[in-house]
């Protein structure tokens, strides 16, 4: 099975979801036998969905952040989410679904030129669906998208101070 053709989706905004929607969409097209690779920017720690992917057939995970990322970018950082879109580049040629989660961030932070991910929407197969997650999307990367999703903060409850939980945040 393969997409008749390939759309590019955005999840962006302050409220919690956006890697979660687009970890369910790959949930949903791996049942129909598409070929789902994640790519995971920014992030360098052990998620629950990078361990679940390891079970799963037909779903690569890969992180290119770093350990330790606290908001202060390095050399190390840009070189990593270089890598990351060029790794991109080249799976796109062997997957139905790719999911660049976070990549917004890491053009917010300066990581990656807008322009870099533009071409790569715009070189991309045909049949290959695109999924962006993070906030901070830029305009040029929502006019390029068929779907934009602006996930809304209306309650978390990190603002009362409870810290993210593993299994349901991470
Ligand atoms: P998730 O991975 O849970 O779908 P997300 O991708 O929408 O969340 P990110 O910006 O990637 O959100 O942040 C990831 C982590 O930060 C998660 O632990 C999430 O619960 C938490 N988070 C999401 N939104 C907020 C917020 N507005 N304030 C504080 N923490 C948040
Ligand atoms: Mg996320």
């Amino acid at each position: 099975m393969s997409l008749e053709i390939g759309l590019v989706h955005v999840y962006t905004g302050n409220g919690k979801g956006k890697t979660s929607a687009a970890l369910g969409l790959c949930l949903r097209a791996l049942g129909r036998g598409l070929k789902c690779c994640f790519i995971q920017f920014i992030k360098g720690i052990q998620t629950g969905e990078m361990i679940s992917a390891g079970r799963l057939e037909n779903f690569e995970f890969i992180q290119v952040g770093r350990k330790g990322y606290n908001f202060t970018v390095t050399d190390e950082d840009v070189r990593k989410a270089k890598e990351g879109l060029k790794l991109a580049e080249r799976k796109s040629k062997s997957v139905d679904v790719l999911v660049l989660d976070e990549l917004n961030v890491a053009i917010h932070l300066g990581l990656l030129e807008v322009e870099e991910v533009i071409n790569f929407l715009r070189k991309k197969p045909k049949k290959l669906e695109v999924i962006i997650t993070g906030r901070y999307a830029k305009q040029e990367i929502i006019e390029m998208a068929d779907y934009v999703t602006e996930m809304t903060l209306i309650k978390h409850p990190f603002y009362r101070g409870l810290s993210a939980r593993e299994g349901i945040d991470f």
